[in-house]
């Protein structure tokens, strides 16, 4: 196996990824809609937005690939950003330099691999958007243009994303470490810690903004049984995909957070509980409506929802308590369904 080199540009390069503030923060519902429609047109296994950081490649967006980061030294990505355009293998066991890479003899057993660069306003290479797949194959002309059209997409977005307010303010709050400790590596989403950093900073918005924080506590209903019958792969899809189905049913500003286990409170800043309840109802109805796929059956979840005004200067662990206490209401009164407390 050969490892990449790095880059001539590499500490310039390793700035702007710094730069970004991408690496170590939640998944992104926009990214995940263009990763799973890639999957579809490509018809491929796995699709990556891939990040190449200093000593391992991170995945801020990824479909068909449990885990969230893989080393650097074994990563096909760093092979792409070294060579700074566009790298197709077409069989990894008859590449010399991937061969014998673990990544190809255990999980995910990749044998196949595309991945575009994906570079900042500068020019300069921040990781790829890949395609990976267990079997060989080849990419035609016109769909190595379709990846490069993608990726472009891709780049675009991320240059919004560092322009938006809310970039800035992740960027000023919070060290890369900070967010690191503060992310779910399951769901991608902020964990625990993350609710506690998060909730007197959202509260002290929304009474800048002269709104209110809304607080929803959502809790997916017989949840245990996904484990029981489908084993704990399955319930970790679901999860999974749930994380994916609330982002996706909230405002790019809202916290998502995995509060523990398969709980999770969302923060929204709003006009009033009309508003908060209209939003309880999005995300329960983004998880109910559709079955989720898993690899033998198509499972139907739903979840309980509970959800809260901050009064002013409330201490936010009172709200909690009272979602939580709606969210208790919510599944006496046969789950599926959202409360709220007042
Ligand atoms: P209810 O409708 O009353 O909420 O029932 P429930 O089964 O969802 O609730 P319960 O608290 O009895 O079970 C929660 C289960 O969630 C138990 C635990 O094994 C499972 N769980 C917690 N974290 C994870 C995880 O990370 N992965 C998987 N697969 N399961 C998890
Ligand atoms: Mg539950
Ligand atoms: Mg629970």
């Amino acid at each position: 196996m050969l490892s990449a080199e790095l880059p001539a540009n590499e500490a310039e390069r390793q700035q702007a990824l710094d730069r970004q503030n991408l690496v170590d923060t939640p998944a992104d519902p926009y990214l995940d809609t263009l990763t799973r429609l890639a999957r579809e047109l490509f018809g491929v296994k796995m699709v990556l937005v891939s990040l190449v950081d200093k000593d391992r490649q991170w995945f801020k967006s990824r479909q068909g690939l449990e885990v969230p980061e893989t080393p650097r030294s074994i990563s096909f990505c760093g092979h792409a950003v070294a060579l700074g355009d566009a790298l197709v293998v077409e069989d990894s066991l008859a590449d010399p330099r991937f061969c014998d890479n673990p990544l190809v003899l255990q999980t995910p057993k990749v044998r196949f691999y595309a991945g575009q660069p994906l570079r900042d306003a500068s020019g300069m290479i921040l990781g790829t958007l890949c395609l990976l797949d267990t079997t060989p194959r080849r990419l035609s002309e016109a769909e190595l243009a379709r990846l490069r059209d993608l990726a472009y997409l891709v780049e675009g977005y991320l240059r919004l994303l560092e322009q938006s307010a809310q970039a800035s303010q992740l960027r000023v709050a919070l060290s890369q470490e900070q967010r690191k400790s503060m992310l779910d590596p399951l769901t991608q989403l902020w964990n625990r810690a993350g609710l506690r950093h998060f909730l007197p900073l959202e509260q002290a918005a929304a009474e800048r903004q002269k709104l209110h924080l809304g607080l929803i506590y959502c809790d997916l209903d017989y949840f245990k049984q996904v484990n029981d019958r489908h084993g704990h792969v399955a319930g970790d899809q679901v999860l999974w995909e749930s994380a994916r189905r609330m982002s996706a049913a909230v405002r790019p500003q809202d916290v998502v957070t995995r509060a523990g286990g398969e709980e999770f409170v969302i923060l929204t800043q709003v006009h009033d509980a009309g508003e908060l309840l209209r939003i309880a109802e999005r995300i329960r109805l983004a998880i109910a409506e559709q079955p989720i796929a898993l690899e033998q059956l198509q499972y139907r979840q739903t979840a309980s929802l509970g959800c809260t005004l901050l009064a002013p200067a409330e201490n936010p662990k009172e709200a909690l308590k009272r979602a939580d206490q709606a969210l208790y209401r919510a599944k006496r009164a046969g789950r599926n369904r959202c409360e709220l407390a007042l």
